[in-house]
């Protein structure tokens, strides 16, 4: 029964993350009350994440990012990102993930659960920080540094915000429908590097 409960939490994970293409769930594990998802890419070449010109790796790097938990276990996913060498630029830079900001060592969604949480809540960051676990309060006051300029400037973004929602128990990815690919994370994506 054990490995039935696992499997179905599996399968569950998988099409809950709806990586995208060309990446893919090579591996998951759970240990200690976390779950870990390494994510691997179908060999296609990489582009330069600034002018866009394809490029050869020059080296990788591992990076890891907390997502948002599923079933009470903080999840990480991890990858091993290539760094590209690009001619045209004349530069070596990390490639960008569409489920992460640049540097970031969260995922978007959970960083947008975590500014939901935090408005929604009336939480301090350091009580927050204590609910949320294995997150400190700087981190928390960093990603509310980049969000309220967002919410107070931009509109859309706000709209699109609000409309996100809390689960009762508020540690389940605040979007139904997906984690990775969703409506939002498309539309944050959008206004991140193009409209601020
Ligand atoms: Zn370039």
């Amino acid at each position: 029964m054990k490995h039935v409960v696992v499997d179905l939490l599996t399968d569950d994970l998988v099409s809950a993350l709806k990586v995208p293409h060309p990446w893919f769930i090579d591996e998951i594990s759970k240990s200690e009350g976390t779950c870990h998802i390494s994510l691997e890419r179908h060999p296609l070449p990489y582009l330069c994440p600034n002018c866009g010109v394809e490029s050869p790796v020059y080296d990788r790097r591992k990076k890891i990012w907390r997502h948002t938990n599923v079933l009470n276990m903080q999840v990480i996913l991890q990858a091993t990102l290539p760094r590209v060498s690009c001619a045209s630029c004349d530069n070596i830079r990390l490639i960008d993930v569409v489920w992460a900001r640049k540097g970031a060592h969260n995922t978007i969604m959970f960083e947008l659960w975590v500014m939901r949480a935090l408005k929604c809540q009336s939480l301090n960051m350091e009580k927050l920080a204590r609910n949320i676990g294995g997150i400190y309060r700087n981190s928390i006051s960093n990603i509310s540094r980049h969000y309220d300029p967002l919410l107070d400037r931009n509109e859309g973004f706000k709209k699109e915000f609000s409309n996100l929602w809390l689960d009762s128990q508020t540690f389940i990815p605040i979007d139904p429908c997906s984690i990775l690919s969703s409506n939002i994370v498309e539309k944050l994506r959008s206004f991140s590097y193009r409209n601020y």
